[in-house]
């Protein structure tokens, strides 16, 4: 990651990746189990993957104002936390947050 400024960071794509860390225990064995998206505009639903299929729940907390993109996480110890992708006045805010609401067991590509 390159600092570009006191507000934003560019992540520069391509390279070898990093590795992904559980923010409460520090593993490193950490699969996506489910992602979301709460569109900003019209559509009043969720859409979220999970390893069961695609779901539309039109009853989600859906977010005010612009978008936004989460990538639910759970760590080989069970720990939960999401990668929240916020979209804003033309940015993009990430933040880590820990126990998402019904987090799944399974990771996405699981049968
Ligand atoms: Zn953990």
């Amino acid at each position: 990651m390159k600092k570009s400024d006191n507000t934003a960071v560019t992540t520069v794509m391509g390279g070898p990746g990093m590795v992904i860390g559980c923010p409460i225990c520090c593993g490193d064995a950490v699969r996506p189990v489910r992602l979301r998206c709460n569109p900003a505009g019209s559509m009043a639903a969720e859409v979220a993957i999970d390893a069961d299929g695609v779901h539309v729940d039109k009853t989600a907390n859906l977010c005010k104002g612009g978008g936004m993109v989460t990538l639910d996480l759970r760590c080989a110890n069970g720990h939960t936390f999401m990668w929240a992708f916020a979209l804003t006045h033309g940015r993009t805010i990430l933040a880590t947050v820990t126990d998402p609401p019904r987090c799944p067991e399974k990771a996405i590509w699981a049968n």
